[in-house]
């Protein structure tokens, strides 16, 4: 019998842990401790299903071109995100969302996150 449906299942499960993986590699990369240790977890046995929150209307590759915002509130405590996504896999079921979006640019063409 031919080993290639196998080899199929295989590569189609490596393909899905890879594009699952990508949906939360923000945290895996630059998240703190504590975010690693409230979400992966129950992202890692699928309790949680994470979604990638790139695309725009008008910004695909181009991923310098989105136009949302995040603005610190003035308590800074919180994120205020300000745009639109389209085309987000899991997006209308997702427990965590990685959205991307440009912040304030501080002084020496610095973000926020270097402050
Ligand atoms: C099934 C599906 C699921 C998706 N899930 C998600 C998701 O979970 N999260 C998310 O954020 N997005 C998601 N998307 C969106 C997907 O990531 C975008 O379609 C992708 O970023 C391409 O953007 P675009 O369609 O606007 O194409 P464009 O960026 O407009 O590109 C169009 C074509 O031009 C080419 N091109 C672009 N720039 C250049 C260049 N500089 N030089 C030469 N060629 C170029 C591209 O290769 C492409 O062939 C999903 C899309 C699909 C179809």
């Amino acid at each position: 019998m031919s080993r290639f449906p196998k080899l199929l299942k295989r590569k189609q499960q490596v393909v899905h842990l890879s594009m699952e993986l990508l949906k939360f590699q923000g945290i895996l990369i630059a998240g703190n401790e504590d975010q690693k240790r409230r979400y992966l977890p129950r992202l890692a046995t699928g309790e949680w299903i994470a979604a990638f929150c790139l695309t725009e209307a008008g910004s695909g590759s181009d991923a310098a071109s989105i136009q949302t915002r995040a603005k610190l509130s003035e308590d800074k405590k919180t994120w205020i995100l300000n745009g639109r996504k389209i085309w987000i896999s899991n997006g209308g079921l997702a427990n965590l969302f990685t959205v991307f979006a440009k912040t304030e640019v501080c002084g020496n063409n610095e973000t926020i996150f270097s402050n």
